[in-house]
């Protein structure tokens, strides 16, 4: 799907998507054609009401063509470039029969990139502003504009400018660091700078030929561009998940635990430490009709567990839990083995976002709150604690059981990795409960997150000298 073309709007010439007729599928550059209606087919009213209320990301595209040698979503051998794409048509008809129940919110990407995004529809062709058109809300989007989407990213940001200048005649809009339009997130690394750099001078110029008021264009990029810098700090996971440490960095890309409908499949997904076994830190669960009840986790946006910012709002709870589902159980995979695995990368992950979120309590809250954070994260932390105390039994006992030496060795990996969370969280609680004062508890923590497996057996003695 490389097409280089103007987009936006139902532009009548088709004769630059080249469309291939194949069987009872229509096929153009970005892949196979889905008709997303076709998809729910099979799932029970309620069934579908579920999926939509606990959505966490909708695809448009299966796969994406932005290539990116980081990417966190993709693992080794996974296909790279559009293999499909929902039909235009479709979508309206979805959006406008569940649009409502649809959360709003929802990200329109996962592991895909909506500037791939483009579909013959009965109007013509269509891009991402024509998708938009068809929503109730005003989503976040992120792209690294992928090769050949340059000008439709320019379609976008006109798209997102007119509307901006729109909503400042409003006044009953919220305006400045609460304004609420479509925001465009992009991403740039080495692999892409060049083509980020042309297509948003590109914008400006078509922002200054289109005339536009300069308050409006600083609005833009003050409110509704973000820019992300890739070059640097990469994450050790998805494609790079080799150069992952055992033990460090348990935390996963996925901000949310809910449901994707992408193209191609319909799955709960729900957030785990990321390890060369779950190189991208997601567990996902395939929904059918008959299991949507069962496992379809309630809707948690989970990025902010690993937030000091947001640390001091979330003093009740300030740990994040196992995985709910909409029946209001924890969520049990049907597989032992697999589900043990799953419960120790969960409480991992937990663990570490936990660390992550105290690492400047003493900052973020008054010491009424981080008293309670500390107090409440250490009840999560024994429930916690005893749930992941099981599932590494059960993996012990797996070990024993089994001769395969791949099983095995896997089952020693997330026992080794579960022990290590559970003697960095026992430390800090120990100095905490010990009387240590806050700033140092927090600095404790803060080192924690940099623990590597080799640092482990020197762990004591360490904490010690930082206790002083
Ligand atoms: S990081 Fe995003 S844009 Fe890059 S390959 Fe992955 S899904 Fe595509």
């Amino acid at each position: 799907m490389n097409e280089n073309i103007e987009f936006g709007g139902g532009n009548e010439n088709e004769d630059d998507v080249p469309i291939i007729e194949k069987g009872n599928h229509r096929e153009i550059a970005s892949g196979m054609v889905i008709n997303v209606m076709e998809q729910l087919v099979g799932f029970g009213e309620e069934e579908v009401r579920l999926i939509l209320e606990n959505i966490g990301g909708f695809q448009l595209t299966e796969n994406c063509n932005g290539g990116c040698y980081f990417c966190a979503l993709t693992k080794k051998g996974d296909p790279r470039g559009v293999t499909a794409h929902y039909d235009y048509d479709s979508l309206a008809e979805f959006f406008s029969n569940y649009g409502e129940v649809f959360r709003h919110g929802t990200l329109l990407s996962s592991q895909s990139d909506v500037l791939d995004y483009a579909s013959c529809s009965k109007g013509g062709k269509r891009d991402i502003t024509d998708v938009l058109r068809l929503l109730d809300y005003r989503p976040f989007l992120a792209t690294s504009i992928p090769p050949g989407s340059e000008k439709r990213f320019v379609v976008l940001a006109k798209y997102i400018m007119d509307e901006n200048i729109a909503d400042l005649k409003n006044p009953d809009l919220p305006q400045g660091w609460k304004y609420q339009g479509t925001r465009v997130r992009v991403s740039s690394g080495i692999q892409n700078k060049d083509r980020v750099q042309a297509a948003i001078e590109d914008t400006l110029k078509e922002f200054e030929a289109a005339g536009y008021p300069e308050i409006a264009v600083g609005n833009f990029r003050k409110y509704c561009l973000g820019m992300v810098d890739r070059t640097q700090n990469l994450k050790p996971i998805g494609l790079l998940i080799e150069k992952a440490d055992k033990v460090n960095r348990a935390n996963s890309f996925v901000a949310n635990d809910g449901v994707i409908m992408t193209p191609e499949s319909i799955y709960a997904r729900v957030a785990v430490a990321p390890t060369i076994y779950e190189p991208t830190g997601e567990v996902k669960i395939p929904l059918k009709s008959g299991n949507v009840a069962d496992f379809t986790p309630k809707y948690k946006y989970i990025s902010r567990y690993d937030s000091h910012a947001d640390i001091g709002t979330m003093k009740d709870e300030p740990m994040l839990d196992l995985v709910k589902t909409v029946s209001d159980s924890y969520l049990e995979l049907p597989d032992k083995k697999e589900n043990a695995v799953f419960v120790i990368g969960r409480v991992a992950m937990s663990f570490y976002r936990f660390m992550q979120a105290i690492s400047f309590l003493d900052y973020a809250c008054n010491p009424t709150d981080a008293a309670a954070v500390m107090e409440n994260g250490h009840k999560q932390f024994l429930v916690l604690k005893d749930k992941l105390g099981m599932a590494m039994e059960d993996c012990s006992r797996f070990v024993e059981e089994t001769d395969d030496q791949i099983e095995c060795q896997k089952f020693e990996h997330y026992r080794f990795l579960g022990s290590a969370y559970l003697r960095e969280l026992e430390l800090i609680f120990k100095s905490y409960k010990g009387g240590a004062p806050l700033a140092k508890v927090s600095r404790v923590a803060h080192m924690m997150t940099y623990v590597k497996k080799s640092d482990l057996d020197g762990l004591d003695e360490f904490i010690g000298k930082l206790l002083g």
